[in-house]
């Protein structure tokens, strides 16, 4: 048996059964990194001795004949802007290269309450700023299906390390797309939750409006399994929510999967048609046309709908995001967290310690949040940007009236070579284009692999209404099964 091709369900029966032991598991992972990790450089830290430890005492459970939650004895890798205890924690950063998490983030508390294996941190764009994960401090990470080539950003560690065996499953961030997107390019399946789905608490904040936290899985199954373990309010966090019980379905049998064998009829699909216009490579819009085209097939009602602001929804995103982000970063001051650069006064101390610790992109975003919220600009940009979000808002709930779910492509473009955007902020905003809508409206939107170019994977993007994570991840199961 190859351990690191299993599921999680699978791994999870595996254990119970004895058939390998938790620290089997977990070594099987270590010696993949060990392997992989020096060309495809998704890890920025790796915790051998802790992940081995914890993978010990998950033995010690079940040979004491304990039952062991789902999640227990899995590995996972985390994405570096996300806080695990007396772990370093660089959000990609110079500023934050030497920073140790003094708590942990819930979504790691809850995990931890299931005796989750974690693994280490995985690499990201500086902040979560950027698609291609070439903003990191630490160096870009590699796309695992052709090294030539960007893993997608911001989570482009988690996903590239899920896309390469080298983790069962990943943590990343979504601020407008950065679970989407490199999930997309890696091949693997990513969730970004309803804005409130899940808790916020130690995820190192960049645009607090748009950010949530969500997994990036093998399969649609092991995201939903994820997805419940890390879900539900937190009085940390009060942005935060209960998702309605109905939800909570705890991975459905197949009889409870509402568009199971025989109801997929009831389902009705939208496809908007201002996601396939100029702009979108001819072979991405092949693969996401068949992909529709096999549950049509299978009996579902595909139908047009027109989101009409859509063409909007980038530029108001790249206000309201640096904007926030601008509010976000002042706490980096160089005295109250990470690299503090000496100067003659506290004034100076400020100015170079963010001078030495935060690259480009990030001053960029500053510059431009700074000047969006200055007075004389603030309605002509960020009050501007703040309407168009609402009329991206009722695009969605006009059309949602009228259909369940929404099918468009994750990206427009097929994984691009290391170096081919990074130069041109304008190009590499644009890959975002599919994906900053569901941010600004605050949905869940699913990205699973619809298929290759090539050997270069396409993802499929399913959008939902409000907490309807289990309906879009019912959608995205039967993509699998098709
Ligand atoms: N690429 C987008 C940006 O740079 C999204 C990033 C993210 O989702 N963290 O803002």
């Amino acid at each position: 048996m190859n351990l690191t091709e299993l599921t999680i369900i699978q791994a999870h029966e595996g254990l119970k059964k004895k058939q390998f032991s938790a620290l089997e598991l977990c070594q099987a992972y270590l010696d993949k990194i060990k392997g992989k990790d020096k060309e495809v450089h998704a890890f920025l830290t790796v915790n051998e001795s802790v992940a081995l430890s914890q993978a010990k005492k998950i033995d010690d459970f079940i040979s004491a004949g304990r039952e062991i939650p789902i999640l227990a004895g899995i590995p996972a890798a985390i994405k570096d802007n996300i806080l695990v205890e007396n772990v370093k924690c660089t959000a990609g950063s110079k500023i934050l290269e030497n920073y140790i998490a003094p708590y942990n983030a819930t979504v790691i508390e809850k995990l931890k309450e299931q005796e989750a294996v974690i693994l280490g941190k995985t690499n990201l764009d500086e902040f979560a700023m950027g698609s291609s994960t070439e903003n990191s401090a630490f160096g870009s990470t590699h796309n695992p299906y052709d090294l030539s080539r960007v893993p997608g950003g911001s989570s482009g560690g988690s996903a590239a390390a899920v896309g390469s065996e080298m983790t069962l499953y990943a943590l990343g961030s979504d601020t407008g797309g950065s679970i989407r997107l490199p999930a997309s390019f890696c091949g693997v399946v990513g969730l970004k939750p309803t804005y409130g789905a899940v808790s916020r608490y130690g995820l190192i904040a960049f645009a607090s409006s748009l950010d949530q936290i969500g997994p990036i899985t093998k399969t649609v199954e092991d995201a939903k399994i994820v997805f419940e373990a890390i879900s539900g309010k937190d009085k940390m966090d009060s942005t935060s929510v209960e998702i309605p019980k109905i939800q909570n379905t705890k991975y459905p049998a197949p009889e409870q999967v509402r568009y199971g064998a025989g109801k997929i009829q009831n389902l009705r699909i939208g496809v908007p048609k201002e996601y396939f216009v100029k702009g979108i490579a001819p072979e991405v819009e092949k693969v996401i046309k068949e992909a529709i085209k096999k549950y049509e097939k299978a009996g579902v009602k595909i139908e047009e709908v027109s989101l009409p602001h859509t063409a909007y929804a980038l530029p108001a995103y790249y206000i309201i995001n640096p904007s926030e982000a601008s509010a976000n970063l002042a706490r980096y001051d160089g005295i109250k967290y990470g690299h503090s650069a000496k100067g003659k006064d506290l004034m100076e101390v400020y100015l170079k310690s963010r001078e030495e610790g935060f690259g480009a992109e990030v001053r960029r975003r500053i510059m431009l949040g700074t000047y969006a919220l200055s007075s004389g600009y603030y309605e002509a940009y960020y009050l501007r940007a703040q309407k168009v979000r609402t009329k991206v808002i009722e695009d969605f709930e006009k059309v949602f009236k009228k259909v369940d779910v929404l099918l468009t492509p994750t990206s427009p473009f097929l994984p691009f070579k290391i170096g081919e955007r990074i130069k041109d902020p304008l190009a590499m905003y644009l890959v975002d284009v599919y994906t900053v809508s569901v941010n600004l409206a605050g949905l869940p939107a699913l990205s699973l692999p619809a298929g290759f170019v090539g050997k270069l994977p396409v993802g499929l993007q399913i959008i939902g209404k409000p907490f309807e994570e289990n309906r879009i991840l019912e959608v995205g199961e039967i993509f699998e099964k098709l």
